[in-house]
C-alpha cells in the first residue's frame, strides 16, 4: 500500500439554496472538493417539508449513483466529503450529522476540527446527553439541540459560541441554509451564486470550501463568509450577523501552500498565485546551480513553475504520477525497495541522465518518503539531486482540522535541516523562510495567518500539551 507522507487534508464543504436539482449540485460540488477528503461521503437534502440523507465510505462518484440521488431529490442540499481527523473514519462519524432536535430537523457539515470538544463532551453526558459518534460535530448538534434559544438562528449562534478551535460548517434546515465561520477563520467558506436561468425568479446561492466547485455547478464567486460570520439563506433571502466578537484571523496558510486546488480562490487569493510566489521566493532565497526544476508532482508542480521562471532554469516532469493507485495494492512476496513510492511516481531517465537537478516539494513531514524520492531519482542517473522545500519545516502538529502526525514524528521538530539533508540523502536542501512563505501568501493584505505547524506559536489556548512535546532520543 503507497504511503502518504503528508499532511492529510480536513474535509470539503458545500451548500445550494433552492435549485430543482440541489442533489446533483451537491454532487458535482463535492465532486470538485474530492481531494479534501476520500474517506466517505454524504449529501443531505431538504424537498421543503422534510430532510433526505445519503452517506457512505468511499469517493463521491462510487457513493452516488443516479439512482440514490433519484432518492433525495430536493431544493436545498448540504454535502461533506470527508476524511477524519477526530473520531475514526467508520460510517457512524460520516457526515453530513442529521438529527431531529426541539427546532426541527437539522443537518450539519464541518470541516475542521474543535479543541474543547471533549471537555463539551464531557460535561453533556454527566448531564445525560447521549453521543452517537466519536465526531467532535455531534457536540455542535446537541450544543444546538439544548440551547434555551427559541429559534433555530438564535440556538446555532448560542451554540456556536460556546465552542473553540477551527469550524466552517453548513446547515440545513426544511426551508433554510446556514453557513459559518470560526472567529478566527481557520479554514476557508466561500459563497457564490448562480444567475436565474429562464423561467426561474430566484438565483441559487452556493457555499464551498472552495470555489473550484463553483465552476463545476456554473456559480459566480461573490465573497467569502467572513471570520465569525453566521449567514442564513431562507425564504426572506440573504441575512448575515456576527454571533461572536472578533478574534485575530489566523486563516490556515497550509490552504495556500498544498491543499487548496491551484485553480480554487481561497479567503479571497488566488492559489495559483500564492504557489507560483512561493517558488520564486525560494529561487531567490536558495538558489542552486542546476540543469533542471523538478516538480515531485503533483502538489509541487506550481511552486516549480515559479523557481524555474525566477531562476531561469528549465521546468521538467523527471517524475510522472500514476494517478490510479487505489487504496490497498498486491505487493510482491520478494519485497521490492521503495515499492510504495515505484507505484506512485516513476522517473524520466531520459531527462535525469547526467543532470544537476532541482527537486521541488512542498513539504517534508516525516522524511520517509522525500528520502525515496531522492534515491529514485539518483537512481535514474541524475549527477546531483538540490532538494527546496516551498515552506519552512513543519515542527509542529495542527490542532485545526489537518491530520498531522505527532510532534515526535515531525523529523524537522527534531533534526536541523543538515541532519535531514543527510538524511534525505541529497546534495544540497533548503526551506523556505517564514517571512518568505507570508509574503507569497499576501500575509496582513487581506488575510492573516496561522502559521503554528511552523512557529509552534498557536493561536488558541487549548492545545494538548503531549502532543506538542519534541522526541526525545529518536532520530531517523
Ligand atoms: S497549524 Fe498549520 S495546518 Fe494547522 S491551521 Fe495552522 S497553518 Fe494550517
Amino acid at each position: 500500500m503507497p504511503t502518504s507522507d503528508k499532511f492529510r487534508d480536513e474535509c470539503g464543504v458545500v451548500a445550494i439554496y433552492d435549485h430543482p436539482e440541489a442533489e446533483t449540485l451537491a454532487y458535482l460540488g463535492l465532486h470538485a472538493l474530492q481531494h479534501r477528503g476520500q474517506e466517505s461521503a454524504g449529501i443531505v437534502t431538504s424537498d421543503g417539508m422534510s430532510l433526505h440523507i445519503h452517506k457512505s465510505m468511499g469517493l463521491v462518484a462510487d457513493i452516488f449513483t443516479e439512482k440514490k440521488l433519484s432518492r433525495i431529490r430536493g431544493t436545498l442540499a448540504i454535502g461533506h466529503t470527508r476524511y477524519s481527523t477526530t473520531g475514526d473514519s467508520a460510517l457512524l462519524n460520516a457526515q453530513p450529522i442529521m438529527v431531529q432536535s426541539n427546532k426541527g430537523m437539522i443537518a450539519l457539515a464541518h470541516n475542521g476540527n474543535l479543541t474543547n470538544a471533549g471537555e463539551v463532551r464531557a460535561r453533556m453526558e454527566a448531564q445525560g446527553s447521549i453521543f452517537q459518534t466519536s465526531s467532535d460535530t455531534e457536540v455542535i448538534v446537541h450544543l444546538i439541540a439544548q440551547s434555551r434559544e427559541h429559534t433555530l438562528p438564535e440556538a446555532i449562534a448560542d451554540a456556536l459560541r460556546r465552542v473553540e478551535g477551527a469550524f466552517s460548517l453548513v446547515m440545513i434546515s426544511p426551508d433554510r441554509i446556514f453557513a459559518v465561520r470560526d472567529p478566527r477563520g481557520f479554514r476557508p467558506l466561500a459563497m457564490g451564486r448562480i444567475p436565474a436561468q429562464e423561467g426561474r425568479h430566484q438565483d441559487t446561492i452556493v457555499f464551498a470550501s472552495e470555489t473550484c466547485a463553483f465552476d463545476l455547478v456554473g456559480a459566480n464567486y461573490e465573497r467569502e463568509v467572513k471570520p465569525g460570520e453566521l449567514v442564513i439563506v431562507g425564504p426572506e433571502g440573504i441575512s448575515s450577523r456576527f454571533y461572536a466578537p472578533a478574534l485575530p484571523q489566523s486563516s490556515c496558510i497550509f490552504e495556500h501552500v498544498y491543499f487548496s486546488r491551484p485553480d480554487s480562490q481561497v479567503f479571497g487569493r488566488a492559489v495559483q498565485e500564492s504557489r507560483e510566489n512561493l517558488g520564486r521566493q525560494l529561487a531567490i532565497e536558495s538558489p542552486a546551480a542546476a540543469d533542471l526544476v523538478v516538480p515531485v508532482p503533483d502538489s509541487g508542480v506550481t511552486a516549480a513553475m515559479g523557481y524555474a521562471a525566477e531562476s531561469g532554469i528549465p521546468l521538467r516532469f523527471g517524475l510522472i504520477r500514476n494517478h490510479y493507485v487505489g487504496r490497498t495494492f498486491i505487493e510482491p512476496q520478494q519485497t521490492v525497495r521503495d515499492f510504495g513510492v515505484k507505484l506512485k511516481l516513476n522517473p524520466v531517465r531520459s531527462l535525469l541522465e547526467g543532470k544537476r537537478v532541482v527537486l521541488i516539494d512542498d513539504s517534508i513531514v516525516r522524511g520517509t518518503t522525500s528520502r525515496k524520492i531522492v534515491r529514485m531519482v539518483r537512481g535514474a542517473g541524475a549527477k546531483e539531486v538540490h532538494m527546496r522545500i516551498s515552506c519552512p519545516p513543519t515542527i509542529s502538529p495542527c490542532f485545526y482540522g489537518v491530520d498531522t502526525p505527532r510532534k515526535k514524528e515531525l523529523i524537522a521538530a527534531n533534526n536541523s535541516v543538515e541532519e535531514i539533508r543527510r538524511y534525505i540523502g541529497a546534495d544540497s536542501l533548503a526551506y523556505l523562510s517564514l517571512d518568505g512563505l507570508k509574503t507569497a501568501c499576501g500575509d496582513g493584505d487581506k488575510t492573516s495567518y496561522c502559521t503554528a505547524c511552523y512557529t509552534g506559536k498557536y493561536p488558541t489556548n487549548l492545545v494538548d500539551v503531549e502532543e506538542i512535546q519534541p522526541a526525545a532520543v529518536e532520530k531517523p
